[in-house]
């Protein structure tokens, strides 16, 4: 079959190969990205559905406004307020996950051969889904502080990007969180040079102890004209349930209604039986109860696997202990002779019977070969050390 030109720019993800491997019996898996099921508030989410069916049957089952079914914006709204954003209800569209507004900027801003900012590391489908619209990524480093802002500015100075694409507070793959005084002058650096910056923010309420730094979004008003140039995307997945498909988007009005242009065309609007079970789910307050078990139960594994790495692995890796999200970035070093590609060793720990995701494919540019990604989101305790320990033994 001849397919659109426009995929000869996107692979099928190396990510995806591996995951056919995770239905081996007996793996333990730190490779997905996914929440544990087991932490989902199924009778808080049963409650939500039952009243939005009770309350709103024609809202919740009728066709919907585009930009996202007004209660839920509405609820939308205080929840980032909470989060110190001031948006209006119509400052925001709902979308279809965040994945969605991913889509929906790489429609309404890139043309082919534009030039797109992102992390080196960064998100993975992020990478594929800008690609398909044909945008040419220029990586800029990250360190243990997030992207760094000398390099981000020279590359923008240098390329003149349509925008920068970054994930401030725990980001996935790096784990890295932006400091106060680096958010700072990426929003000056917005406005010195006029450029867009799309912050992506699925794990900001996801932190272990200290609170991350405000959002570069919740910084907006400290640097006058920066917020005309901010687009800030928000998910309930990662804290509630990704299967309920429920992000959004806050931008400009003028890219906002071409956003939701383009939604329209593409799925018309999100799930209003799903979005209404936001909306009472949000309503209902059960949210910060909810929010303090996700964080509790994740730092106890974030320690716990920190704590094994170091025992089992020893100075054979680098890492920095994450303050939230999902993920360890790590760093094969070679020390004593043992692996640094960690290819390879993905492949000989699915023999030992366990499973991550080797770095190179989260790079747009030049890959690091000894990186990967570990997530201590789905595994128990038990499951971890239990894992590592084999790890260990693979490498
Ligand atoms: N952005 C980042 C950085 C992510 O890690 C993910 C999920 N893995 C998403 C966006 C998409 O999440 P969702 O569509 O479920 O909101």
């Amino acid at each position: 079959m001849q397919f659109a030109t426009r995929l000869d720019n996107v692979e099928t993800s190396a990510i995806r190969e591996l995951f056919k491997l995770l239905g081996k019996p007996g793996i333990i898996s730190f490779a997905g990205g996914f929440p544990d099921s087991a932490m989902f508030d199924v009778e808080g989410l049963r409650e939500a559905s039952s009243k939005a069916l009770a309350e709103e049957p024609g809202g919740a089952l009728q066709y919907g406004a585009t930009e996202g079914y007004d209660p839920l914006r509405a609820q939308l709204s205080a929840f980032m307020k909470g989060k110190g954003v001031e948006v209006d209800p119509a400052g925001l569209i709902v979308t279809t996950g965040s994945q969605q507004a991913l889509d929906l900027l790489g429609k309404t801003l890139v043309s082919r051969g534009d030039k797109v900012i992102v992390e080196g590391p960064t998100f993975l489908a992020t990478i594929q889904c800008f690609r398909l619209y044909g945008a040419h990524l220029i990586s800029a480093p990250v360190d243990a502080e997030g992207v760094q802002v000398d390099r981000l500015e020279a590359l923008i100075a240098e390329h003149q990007p349509k925008f920068v694409y970054l994930i401030p507070t725990f980001g996935n793959p790096s784990g890295a969180t932006l400091s106060l005084e680096r958010r700072r002058k990426v929003l000056e650096l917005a406005v010195k040079h006029g450029t867009v910056i799309v912050e992506d923010d699925p794990y900001g309420d996801l932190y272990f102890g200290k609170a991350p730094p405000p959002s570069l979004m919740a910084l907006t008003p400290e640097v006058p004209g920066s917020r005309e140039l901010v687009v800030h995307c928000g998910s309930l997945s990662k804290v509630l349930s990704p299967g309920l498909r429920i992000g959004w988007m806050i931008a400009p009005a003028e890219l906002l209604a071409k956003a939701t242009m383009c939604k329209q065309f593409s799925d018309a609007h999100t799930s209003t039986f799903a979005q209404a079970t936001a909306a009472q789910y949000l309503k209902s307050g059960r949210m910060p109860d909810t929010l303090a078990h996700v964080r509790k139960v994740y730092a106890e594994r974030a320690a716990a696997m920190g704590a094994a790495l170091k025992r089992e692995l020893g100075d054979a890796i680098a890492f920095t202990q994450p303050g939230g999200g999902l993920f360890f970035w790590a760093r094969l070093t070679g020390a004593g002779g043992k692996l640094a590609d960690a290819n390879v060793f993905a492949q000989r720990a699915i023999e030992k019977g366990v499973a991550f995701v080797p770095g190179a494919p989260f790079y747009a540019e030049k890959p690091d070969l000894a990186t990967l990604r570990l997530s201590f989101a789905t595994a128990n305790i038990e499951k971890i050390e239990e894992g590592i320990q084999r790890l260990g033994a693979a490498l």
